[in-house]
């Protein structure tokens, strides 16, 4: 378990999710406005959810433009899956030594 303070934790994802996408090349800047800079919607923990139907629901990292307010949201699935790859590729080479 964790016992870093929220913020910490909370720089932390957001240095995580700004990797993330800059590895996959999605562009930062807003398509709104061009403002380049974003805040994750700080839920207790940081996801919030898409809603299919009353039964099922998709967690989700949301981020809003500082400038204009436009929201985005990254399905949280798809950037845990690329943490849980990058840790693993980071435990191989730390045991190999490449
Ligand atoms: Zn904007």
């Amino acid at each position: 378990m964790s016992c870093a303070k929220p913020d910490a934790a909370q720089d932390q994802l957001v240095q995580t999710i700004a990797r993330f996408l800059a590895e996959k090349g999605v562009k930062t800047e807003c398509p709104f406005c061009g403002h380049p800079t974003w805040s994750l919607l700080d839920k207790p923990d940081f996801r919030t959810a898409l809603l299919s139907n009353a039964a099922r629901s998709y967690g989700l990292y949301t981020l809003t433009c500082n400038n204009c307010g436009f929201v985005r949201s990254h399905l949280a699935h798809t950037i845990e899956t690329y943490v849980a790859t990058v840790k693993e590729t980071n435990l191989r080479s730390d045991i190999t030594g490449r």
